[in-house]
């Protein structure tokens, strides 16, 4: 029988030692400030942007919201973007994603500067993370992913990771990470005929698809380490793309959902926005 991960642990673990950097920067006369651009009206994003708020708060970080209507433009944002690239007192802007449909996500990701890309989602980012270089930002779930993985005394090397999913957001970058840290990496998506056949050969399986419980047991290797990604609201209850209960007999550690991948992603970004305050005053 495996355990449940308790990722909840570790957040707190992690919280303990970012507040106490970010005491030691405002010592030094630093205040590392995090700017958030809310531009849709996703009841999830207002979600997810109160518990950055949330953390932003408990750890002393500075927080500067932009929550834009609907008649709002691409140019509008791109302005606001570059306007926070050039105010030294911010060391982090995050665009919530989904944006309204009219607005070019791409314009906007690209347009901001890549010393501030705390969500790690600008092609520089993930370019220099694709080639293996690492000293820019991770993109936050990823990261959290890792910091479970980590914890947990994961071993890589030799190892096969198998991912579900192959988002810019998730699917992509992690293959990648896991891929430099010696994993032989193999990846599926909607594509892939019997995905079946590639999950029961993973020691460490990453499931980001968005599809209640589309692994089960039957898919999973004995003493595996599974990583849950995915959240789906179904009939007022949050469950995540593997059926967790019955997977528990098989796998050695599973993430749970909620109150796993989910709440490293939030710890990943104040992480990156603490990182970014240190880079923009090294000398
Ligand atoms: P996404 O952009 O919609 O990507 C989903 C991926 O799943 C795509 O690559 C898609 O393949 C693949 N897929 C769809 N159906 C499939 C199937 N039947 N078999 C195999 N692969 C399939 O989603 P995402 O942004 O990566 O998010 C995935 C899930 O993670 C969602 O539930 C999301 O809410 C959750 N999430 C959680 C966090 C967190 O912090 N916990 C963060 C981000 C996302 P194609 O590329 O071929 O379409």
């Amino acid at each position: 029988m495996g355990e449940k991960i308790n990722v909840k642990e570790i957040v707190t673990r992690r919280k303990k030692m970012l507040k106490k950097e970010v005491e030691s920067l405002k010592n030094k006369g630093l205040v590392p400030k995090l700017a958030v651009i809310l531009a849709s009206d996703d009841e999830a994003s207002k979600i997810y942007v109160g518990k950055k708020r949330k953390m932003c708060e408990e750890l002393g970080v500075l927080q500067q919201e932009y929550i834009l209507d609907e008649s709002v433009t691409t140019d509008d944002v791109v302005n606001i973007v570059e306007k926070l690239n050039n105010d030294s007192t911010v060391n982090g802007i995050l665009v919530q994603l989904p944006l309204f449909k009219h607005l070019d996500m791409d314009k906007i990701l690209d347009s901001i500067s890549y010393k501030k890309d705390v969500d790690g989602f600008h092609p520089l980012t993930l370019g220099k993370l694709f080639i293996g270089e690492h000293e820019t930002f991770i993109p936050c779930t990823p990261k959290g992913i890792m910091t479970i993985l980590d914890d947990i005394n994961t071993e890589y090397e030799g190892k096969h990771a198998v991912i579900v999913g192959r988002s810019r957001i998730v699917g992509k970058p992690i293959s990648q990470i896991l891929l430099k840290r010696g994993a032989t990496v193999t990846i599926c998506h909607s594509k892939t005929q019997d995905i079946s056949l590639y999950t029961k050969q993973a020691d460490i399986l990453v499931v980001a698809v968005g599809k209640p419980h589309i692994v089960t047991k039957d898919m999973v290797k004995k003493g595996a380490i599974v990583v849950d990604v995915g959240i789906n609201r179904i009939d007022g209850k949050i469950i995540g793309d593997v059926d967790t209960e019955n997977v528990l007999e098989v796998c050695s550690k599973i993430t749970p959902v909620p109150g796993g991948v989910g709440i490293t992603t939030v710890l990943s970004l104040l992480e990156n926005v603490v990182q970014a305050c240190k880079y923009q005053n090294k000398n």
